[in-house]
């Protein structure tokens, strides 16, 4: 198989003789057929083929396929933000009067999603700790538990999750392992290499890397054995009376899921990505190998300065630590997010951040602008420090994305604003 650096630049795209060598954006809803027979045969599945673009679309798929060589799984699909892609991920084999099973530092909209939201539906959900041991994600499962769900690498805490143990308790109990794979995306860690089954993204963050289009993704590593608990997924094992009678195992094998997701969620629910974000993401992916290499380099210059620092108390950083967990999964580097606190106090904060020029305030992470957020003044400004505290949020705690920009200009401006904080 070609290396990483090369499906960035090819997969999903091969044009044939005098056809265009960039993906062409079809800006189409529909699609011509000629008989009556053709079109029935694509309503009953039975034919594959383009018929609405609210199902599928070219330009959609050409770029999803890209996705899902880089994660090396069986299909994937494009959605309209990274939130519909957690959504349709876990209500694919979820429902109401079903429980899943989540680690507690995942990204606020998905925690929402998962704690606040998908309950309302008659999905429960039981939280645990990021590093709970075997027996405690044992001791959560019930008879009804439909799946766990974890972050490769946790937004805003950058905490690395062990993919590898997870998986095998998962798949020892005959569960699926979703992961939301968003910051390393697959240029720095490739989920279904451990274990996990179905991989998200936020594809708005790092795929994209240019901050311009709001998107998700679904990618399925067709590794997980559907069939051996026909009770527990009937969605997939059972008759879809919608498809009349059509069983989503027997008549797509492996692909069983991803072609559910599509046929079944973006049928009915229609959070699809449109085709113009689909071409922004394309031309993302073209270049992300070379990004993510030198986000993660100029993530680490900028840790170990801001470590050396005598006004910074702390720095999160994951490259930094000598975590058996961050060699494992991440030998490539880190990503370009770190969290680090100041020692001055909230008003020494305020005074730094208004005083950065390069880097702007900005309420994102994880593309080529450098950025900053102080959830105890944004975020999460109506909390005391101790609803902070409670909430695992360090009253102190400043998020940093690194850019694309030259490392030592961010380090000058950092340098720079804290002089003017200590005015
Ligand atoms: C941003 C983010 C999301 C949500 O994605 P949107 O594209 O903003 O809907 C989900 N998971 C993680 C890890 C994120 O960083």
């Amino acid at each position: 198989m070609a290396k990483l650096d090369t499906l960035c630049v090819h997969a999903g795209h091969t044009p044939g003789k005098g056809e265009p060598r960039q993906i062409p954006i079809i800006q189409s809803t529909t699609f011509k057929y000629e008989t009556s027979d053709q079109m029935a045969r694509l309503f009953d599945l039975q034919d594959a083929g383009y018929f609405y673009s609210r199902l599928q679309n070219p330009t959609v798929d050409q770029t999803a396929a890209q996705i899902n060589a880089l994660e090396g799984g069986v299909g994937a699909i494009l959605t309209s933000s990274g939130q519909a892609a957690n959504l349709f991920a876990v209500i694919n084999i979820a429902g109401a009067g079903d429980h899943i099973i989540a680690a507690n530092n995942i990204y606020g909209g998905t925690f929402n999603l998962l704690g606040v939201t998908l309950p309302k539906f008659g999905i429960d959900i039981t939280f645990l700790k990021a590093d709970a041991t075997d027996a405690e994600i044992e001791a959560a499962i019930r008879p009804n538990t439909k799946l766990i769900f974890g972050e490769t690498l946790s937004n805003p805490g950058v905490e690395v999750f062990d993919l590898e143990r997870w998986a095998s308790t998962a798949h020892r109990n005959g569960l699926p392992l979703i992961v939301d794979n968003t910051f390393p995306t697959p240029i720095l860690c490739r989920p279904f290499e451990w274990g996990a089954d179905i991989v998200t993204h936020s594809t708005t963050k790092y795929i994209d890397g240019h901050g311009v289009s709001v998107g998700g993704a679904v990618v399925d590593s067709g590794n997980f054995p559907w069939d051996k608990y026909p009770e527990r997924f009937p969605g997939l094992t059972r008759p879809d009376e919608s498809y009349h009678g059509l069983t989503y195992t027997k008549a797509f094998g492996k692909s069983a899921y991803i072609v559910k997701a599509t046929t079944h969620l973006m049928r009915d629910l229609g959070a699809i990505q449109s085709p113009q974000n689909a071409f922004y993401l394309h031309l993302g992916l073209q270049t992300l190998h070379l990004r993510m290499k030198r986000h993660s380099e100029s993530a680490l210059k900028v840790a170990r300065w801001l470590q050396a620092c005598p006004d910074v108390a702390w720095v999160h950083y994951p490259g930094l630590s000598g975590d058996p967990l961050v060699k494992k999964y991440l030998p490539d580097g880190c990503s370009g997010v770190m969290a680090f606190g100041l020692k001055g106090g909230r008003a020494f904060d305020n005074r730094f951040l208004d005083a950065l020029k390069l880097i702007t305030i900005e309420t994102h992470v994880a593309d080529c602008h450098t950025c900053v957020l102080h959830p105890a003044s944004h975020t999460h400004r109506q909390l005391s420090d101790e609803q902070l505290k409670a909430a695992g949020i360090a009253p102190d705690l400043i998020r940093l994305s690194i850019g694309l920009e030259a490392p030592e200009d961010i380090i000058e401006d950092l340098e720079q604003a804290l002089n003017a904080a200590r005015q």
